[in-house]
């Protein structure tokens, strides 16, 4: 593995997982050759439909499963490799914790699967069920009894025992209600803030759009969109003055100057989300597989072009 690589905290090079059937047929092309790299210290977003591949992809980094073609290489090491996965943190979709252990043994039995000293664990288990919010009285409960939302909790203080550099989060806010989940995306940002690398698989699109430097849109397991949500989320046809304080008739000029100019102009404040642009790359996937001025006196004015489709190319800065 070259240096280069390993300044990357996953790289996958035309990776490809095809689910056999009972008899070895070829079944499910559940990852279509994915070319992905994550640069260390981002936090970045794997979205996708249900069935889109997000959790194989996954499953394909931590070499849970093996890839039919294509590589992975995590850390600067290959996919799967025990010295990767020491230092990498993963919260499954389906937590399969022990549900007759409390919150604190759970804990303390993964840590000694990291083989923490009892010294570490003393420290380290209480740090972590502070930083995941759960209090004195739900340590002490069987898991069993645990809400959705303080599975998820728990569940990510395990991912974070062995302090891992890179943490994979298989859909983190699922279950979450709407402070549980603005819970989980300060935890990822301050994971981010301590120089961690966060890969986050999830269909939930506001929370990705929060705390995500970079996305990628899976549909059929196949890569669909890339790149910087910002940039991702920028109208790009429309270009966009503001202005402090204009009088009406001042817009009125404006607007007659750009009429002149041969634009079409309308005072608003254009907006995309995250949504608008899922349901767009989604939606023209599936349709191509054959499948199912404000009152502070500001103004801005936008003017529009034609519209175009964007090919699966990342989205950068440079391209604005
Ligand atoms: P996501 O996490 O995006 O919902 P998955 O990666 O779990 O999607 O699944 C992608 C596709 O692969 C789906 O069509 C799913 O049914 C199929 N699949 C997942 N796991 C298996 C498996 N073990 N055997 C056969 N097919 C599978
Ligand atoms: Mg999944």
């Amino acid at each position: 593995m070259s240096e280069a690589l390993s300044d990357h905290a996953v790289h996958t090079e035309h990776l490809t997982k095809v689910y056999k059937d009972f008899w070895g047929r070829d079944k499910v092309r559940a990852l279509d050759d994915l070319n992905l790299t994550i640069h260390r210290g981002e936090v970045f977003g794997l979205l996708g439909p249900n069935g889109s591949g997000k959790s194989t992809t996954i499953k394909l980094l931590l070499g849970l499963i093996f890839p039919t073609a294509g590589s992975a290489s995590v850390l600067g090491h290959p996919a799967g490799s025990t010295q990767v996965n020491e230092k990498v943190g993963f919260l499954p979709e389906e937590s399969y914790l022990y549900r007759f252990l409390n919150g604190e043994e759970t804990l303390r039995f993964y840590g000694r699967l990291f083989k923490l000293s009892r010294r570490d664990l003393n420290r380290r288990v209480p740090e972590l069920l502070d930083v995941v919010g759960l209090d004195a009285k739900a340590r002490k409960r069987k898991l069993r009894e645990y809400s959705k939302g303080m599975a998820r909790r728990i569940g990510l203080a395990q991912a974070l025992i062995n302090n891992p550099d890179l943490i994979l989060l298989d859909e983190p806010t699922t279950g979450l209600d709407p402070i549980g989940t603005r819970e989980m995306k300060d935890l990822i940002l301050s994971l981010k803030a301590q120089g961690k690398t966060v890969l986050l698989c999830s269909h939930l699109l506001a929370d990705v759009q929060d705390v995500c430097d970079r996305i990628t849109i899976l549909f059929g397991g196949r890569m669909r969109e890339l790149g910087h949500v910002r940039d991702l989320l920028q109208v790009k046809d429309i270009t966009q003055v503001q202005a402090r304080s204009l009088t009406d008739s001042q817009i009125e000029e404006l607007r007659q100057f750009l009429a002149r100019m041969g634009a079409q102009t309308e005072v608003t404040h254009p907006t995309t989300t995250l949504e608008d642009l899922f349901m767009r790359v989604v939606g023209e996937n599936a349709r191509i597989a054959g499948a199912s001025g404000d009152g502070n006196g500001n103004a801005t004015i936008t003017a529009r072009a034609g519209m175009a489709t964007t090919p699966v190319k990342e989205t950068t800065s440079a391209d604005r």
